[in-house]
């Protein structure tokens, strides 16, 4: 995918912060971070949307999602973190490659969700989760 810009800094076209580098995944910083120290964490191969990548492959990739965690934690010293993965447009992706955010959040930071949750009316909740479980 030339004109990706996530596989051009894979493969050092584009030049980036890098974290973290294996055989399958890398990490690097956000040019643009919510906070210092805002991490992406991306699959070599690409892939738009989580649900094309093989799952051992997501595996291999999302492995590195705990020690990520703990490195910017102990590198920006921040009160949380977010690890946050958007598919599609109407989810806030933006760039259609598969990453994963990881991002420092503090008491009183600028981020925040709209979070409008709702409870089941009775019998939905089963309904919904049988039309889940049949496509497994
Ligand atoms: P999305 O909204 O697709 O989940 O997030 C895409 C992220 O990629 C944004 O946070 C944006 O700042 C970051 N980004 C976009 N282009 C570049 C780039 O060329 N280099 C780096 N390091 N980050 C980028
Ligand atoms: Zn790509």
């Amino acid at each position: 995918m030339a004109e990706c810009i996530f596989c051009n800094i894979v493969e050092g076209r584009i030049p980036s912060a890098e974290i973290l580098s294996d055989e399958t995944a890398y990490a690097f910083l956000d040019i643009n971070p919510l906070a210092e120290g805002h991490v992406l964490l991306i699959p070599r191969t690409h892939y738009e949307t989580i649900d094309e990548m093989p799952g051992d492959e997501a595996s291999r990739v999302m492995k590195h999602v705990p020690s990520l965690v703990k490195a910017v934690q102990a590198a920006t010293d921040c009160d949380g973190v977010n690890v946050l993965q958007n598919n599609g447009r109407t989810a806030h992706q933006l760039i259609p490659h598969v990453h994963v955010h990881i991002i420092p959040r503090y008491e009183q930071d600028e981020f925040h969700f709209n979070w409008p949750a709702e409870s089941y009316p009775e019998g939905r909740m089963e309904e919904v989760q049988n039309k889940i479980r049949k496509h497994f």
